[in-house]
């Protein structure tokens, strides 16, 4: 398989390596070292993202967006989360939602949505599926078992539906102006198939948005609860077929999702291996740099080991979900499990080279450790993923 960066490629990989450069390194460790989970997050970063196209990545030409492939968005993902993972997260969250809504809506819905959310520079994303007790549930439950999985629930009532119920962790749920709530339309049935998405436009009467959770990495990106009492949604924005969000299978979306996170794993161990070189050339332990000491030379081989296997990884699959027949998951979820061990185990060594006591570079190593603990819980925890295995037994 061969990778080589077409032109085209190759310009939108110049364009986020100098946005990761020049904007976004130089507010990440600050950022994240702000107490107050609301005031990590920054405007004037998502607007001069967007006005460059990378808020709208993954919108297609027909829609006005540069209508790049997978390997773009793969190679433009690890250059942004080189500069902060969370950012480039929030980015590549609305990418993720405009696959959706290419997916499963109408011609009529795509223009309702997506015009305003090309026109705007501070138009976010998010999509909403998990709530207090149902996290791992919606992936995991028996099909035979209809009380588990999520409960949001939404009931008909003339010509929309009553929203009720709890959503948490919800990425922009703070700061989105449209959201894709999963709903259960039917509570007798497994979640699988009695559960309907509805795009909510925020704010929402009858949408309150509840704790924004302070978490321990990925601090600039929100993630928050929302509370629905009786919010009131038109029948014209069911995404998809009734009962059917959970019974689709394939499309782009589903592609993007665990390539996605591997491409900004990429882009957080080039970030350890660079830091955690500059630290050994320079420091100097028992009397020489750390980069003549032959314990650290291990480590550095092995961080760089770990990268460059999962670059390579990565982009095969990115090759391998730009070719439109392949509809074969094995290997992005292999890819995510690979990624999620270099991640943490590329960061912890860095942080291991760095040592604890060093202030002015433990700000910058412990942020990666932190972040980089965000993919033991996400795209399905560390427990799920491991049922990867089941792609190649079917
Ligand atoms: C940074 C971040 C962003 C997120 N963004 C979003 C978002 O935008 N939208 C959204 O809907 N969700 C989002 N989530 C939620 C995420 O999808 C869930 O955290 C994930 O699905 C795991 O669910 P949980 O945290 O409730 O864990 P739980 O389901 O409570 O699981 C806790 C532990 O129990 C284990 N476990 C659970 N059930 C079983 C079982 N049956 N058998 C064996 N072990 C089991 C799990 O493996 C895990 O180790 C986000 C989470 C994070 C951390």
């Amino acid at each position: 398989m061969e990778f080589r960066l077409n032109e085209d490629q190759r310009a939108w990989q110049m364009i986020a390596r100098k946005f990761a450069d020049e904007e976004i390194s130089k507010i990440s460790v600050s950022r994240d070292a702000i107490e107050d989970p609301r005031a990590t997050f920054d405007w004037e970063i998502i607007r001069k993202g967007s006005r460059l196209g990378l808020r709208t990545l993954g919108i297609p030409k027909e829609w006005g967006g540069p209508g790049v492939d997978f390997t773009t968005q793969a190679i433009v993902m690890a250059e942004l989360a080189r500069g902060d993972s969370s950012i480039a997260k929030t980015f590549s969250q609305c990418w993720k939602w405009c696959h959706l809504i290419m997916d499963r809506c109408t011609p009529e819905q795509q223009a309702r949505y997506l015009k305003p959310f090309m026109a705007d520079d501070a138009f976010v994303l998010g999509g909403g599926i998990t709530e207090p007790n149902a996290g791992s549930d919606n992936r995991l439950p028996p099909a035979t078992a209809p009380k588990s999985g999520l409960r949001l629930s939404a009931k008909h009532d003339g010509d929309a539906w009553l929203l009720n119920g709890e959503k948490c962790f919800i990425a922009n749920a703070n700061i989105a102006k449209l959201i894709f709530v999963f709903t259960r339309t039917n509570p007798d049935v497994a979640v699988r198939s009695g559960t309907t998405i509805f795009a909510v436009q925020m704010p929402h009467e009858g949408v309150r948005v509840g704790k924004v959770f302070n978490k321990g990495g990925w601090r600039f990106y929100q993630n928050a609860e929302l509370i629905f009492e009786n919010a009131r949604v038109s029948q014209s924005d069911m995404m998809g077929k009734l009962d059917g969000a959970m019974s689709h299978h394939g499309g782009k979306n589903a592609k993007f999702a665990e390539l996605e996170y591997s491409a900004n794993a990429v882009g957080v161990c080039d970030a350890a291996v660079e830091m955690a070189m500059l630290h050994a050339r320079r420091e100097k332990r028992g009397g020489r740099v750390l980069a003549e000491q032959q314990l650290v030379q291990l480590q550095l081989s092995q961080m760089h080991m770990m990268t460059e296997a999962l670059r390579s990884f990565m982009l095969r699959v990115a090759t391998e979900s730009d070719d439109e027949g392949n509809e074969h998951f094995a290997h992005s979820h292999f890819l995510m499990n690979f990624a999620t061990e270099a991640i943490q185990r590329v960061c912890n060594l860095n942080q291991e080279i760095h040592g604890y006591a060093d202030g002015r570079h433990r700000a910058g190593a412990d942020k990666l450790v932190r972040d980089a603990i965000i993919w033991t819980h996400i795209a399905g925890d560390a427990v799920q993923k491991m049922k990867a295995v089941s792609f190649l037994l079917k």
